[in-house]
């Protein structure tokens, strides 16, 4: 029997901003715009749709009423939050769940499949669900190479990155928010120097990020400082030379100045490739989180950590009930899900990936009274990383159990297959473990669902403990609870205080103890390095890979954008994206802005 529609008579604790984003642009809305659905009514949509996968698996009715109501707490009491398509698109015609797409493109304008106008279609009908899209355009022949058949000159990969950036403009995602993409070029393509300079034009490919991808080979030459071969993509052919310094400098100097590129590096994401007999990573996600293989998919979810600290104490033991719940919450996505492509629905049902990870981490440290720049905090980073991925795959193993490993799982790196499961050094690349999903864990951005669950996004430090907000016409300081928690227990709590660092952005005032003023430290206060060292300690701990911006002050120089690349290629990271201050206006997502 199918569940009841009616939520239970239990309110979601949502603050109001959370209430306006949701009513914007995720409840249910009749034809002239009003709402239809509460955002009890939403919750119940998605946790109803999820539970009634357990049934394929033999669950009774009153389990799958018992899973939606946990499905359900989970989310109303913002312990964990599914990526936005999931609220948006459960249980209505659409029905398509998932955030994060890769598409192949070949060099042709179509071949009935992924030729540049086919995939152009795939993207769009992307779009049009709530997914991003991820392209590696390094299949394409370089600009001024022959076709053939027409005996005319190809215009190269930028000319249809670009088309493909029109094409988004005109489709606008779905309604609910634009269209997000990522734009990949190895550094061994010839026109390697147009891509790195494409975006410099701040009013140019405005629906992309860029990122290059950056191979071992290139930064052995980079060391020795030499030059690398550029390679014709059709023939495998060496067509030229360039110096790995000259190049890694365009790319610094262009992060120094807009941002972008970014920089992917793609051997070492490919070490730990799960199914590398199913093909290899080529470009990754929109926010950079998640690479994916061609026509590969993934849904997300975030835990908010910081719930569980109560008077500086983590309930680990909370934290790890809700982590299981909350894989066995994705991994039901998989099978409910509607995909807009076949090949997509195929690739998804044979690897089952899923990708779990984390928002509220700053909210944590500050409930613990570490500060984000110590080692105390990043320790507590690789920690908290730790605990999530042990116990999301203690719950992907049940699930094997019970209902069967992901298809691919004996060829797999978690699985008996030596010739998958080694490096070329004969060393395992994971430990054996029967597995539900080839991939659990990933830090999304968290851009919207962390202003739905009302905490710190995804890994990032607080961004501000105050602003100015304009409510009803009024300018109010919005300030962080926590800190206005301990100023009213202290004692130093003050209207004019708050205003105060509302007005100028920092809790360095005389009447702050310093320890808090420590404590209470937000983005462009923490230096370039400690941003990297806590990506580096999460990833040690995540099967993909993790959103981060490392922020650096306005007067930061080129050489300073330069070591924090090469130091978190030191760390093993598999990117990195940096933001200077005031180096743009219109930021494209970093943060992942719905607008
Ligand atoms: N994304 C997108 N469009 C957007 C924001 C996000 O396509 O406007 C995709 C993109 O693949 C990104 C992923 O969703 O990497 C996760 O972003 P985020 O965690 O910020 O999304 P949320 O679930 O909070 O909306």
């Amino acid at each position: 029997m199918p569940l009841s529609t009616t939520p239970p008579a239990i309110p979601a604790q949502l603050s109001q901003n959370a209430r306006t984003v949701l009513a914007k642009r995720y409840l249910v809305k009749d034809a002239a715009g009003k709402p239809t659905e509460t955002p009890e009514d939403m919750f119940w949509r998605v946790a109803t749709v999820v539970a009634e996968a357990d049934r394929r698996y033999g669950a009774s009715d009153a389990q799958v009423q018992a899973l939606a109501e946990e499905f359900y707490a989970l989310m109303t009491q913002r312990r964990f939050v599914p990526n936005s398509p999931t609220l948006m698109n459960a249980g209505r015609p659409l029905g398509q769940l998932s955030a994060c797409f890769v598409l192949p493109v070949d060099d042709a304008l179509s071949n009935g499949q992924n030729g540049i106008y086919d995939t152009l279609r795939s993207m769009a009908l992307i779009h049009q669900s709530g997914g991003g899209t991820g392209f590696s355009f390094s299949r394409l022949r370089q600009k001024g190479s022959m076709v053939r058949s027409t005996t005319g000159v190809a215009s190269g990969p930028v000319s249809f990155m670009k088309l493909y950036d029109a094409s988004t403009d005109a489709v606008k995602q779905g309604g609910t928010r634009r269209g997000a993409n990522m734009g990949i070029l190895r550094v061994d393509h010839p026109d390697v120097l147009e891509f790195i300079t494409c975006k410099e034009d701040l009013t140019q490919v405005t629906n992309f990020n860029i990122s290059v991808a950056v191979t071992e080979k290139f930064m052995q030459a980079l060391q020795a400082g030499t030059s690398y071969d550029l390679v014709e993509p059709s023939s495998g052919r060496v067509v030229a030379q360039l110096d790995a310094r000259t190049v890694w400098d365009k790319m610094v100097l262009g992060a120094w100045r807009t941002g972008e590129p970014g920089v992917f590096f793609i051997d070492e994401a490919n070490r730990y490739n799960p199914v590398p007999h199913l093909g290899a990573y080529e470009a990754t996600n929109p926010c950079g989180e998640q690479p994916l293989l061609p026509y590969d998919v993934c849904n997300l979810g975030s835990v908010n950590v910081g719930w569980y600290v109560t008077d500086g104490v983590v309930d680990w033991d909370a934290m790890a009930r809700d982590i299981r719940t909350s894989t066995h919450f994705l991994d039901n996505i998989i099978d409910v899900n509607k995909y807009p492509l076949p090949e997509i629905d195929a690739l998804s049902k044979r690897i089952r990936r899923i990708g779990l990870g984390v928002m509220g981490f700053a909210d944590l440290l500050v409930r613990m009274g570490i500060p984000y720049d110590t080692p105390e905090g990043v320790e507590m980073g690789r920690r908290v990383m730790e605990f999530l991925d042990v116990e999301g795959k203690k719950e992907s193993e049940r699930l094997a159990n019970e209902r069967g490993p992901f298809p691919e799982w004996a060829r797999s790196i978690w699985g008996p297959d030596e010739t998958c499961a080694r490096d070329a050094s004969g060393a395992r690349i994971r430990p054996m473990q029967l597995l539900r999903n080839c991939n659990v864990t990933t830090v999304a951005p968290t851009g919207t669902i962390s202003i739905i669950a009302g905490c710190s996004s995804g890994l990032e430090p607080l961004f501000a403990v105050a602003f100015m907000r304009n409510q009803a016409g009024v300018m109010m300081p919005d300030v962080n609870e926590d800190f206005v928690a301990v100023a009213q227990r202290e004692g130093w709590y003050s209207d004019a205080l708050m205003e105060r660092i509302a007005k100028t952005g920092s809790v360095k005032q005389s009447e702050i103890p310093e320890r808090w003023q420590r404590v209470f430290v937000t983005a462009n206060e923490i230096t370039p390095e400690w941003h990297v060292r806590m990506q580096a300690a999460f990833q040690q701990h995540c099967d993909s890979a993790i959103s981060k911006t490392t922020n650096f002050a306005h007067t930061a120089t080129v050489d300073d954008v330069r070591a924090i690349y090469e130091l978190a290629y030191e760390l093993n990271c598999k990117g990195v994206t940096v933001y200077r201050d005031g180096s743009r206006d219109n930021q494209v997502l970093s943060t992942g802005a719905t607008e």
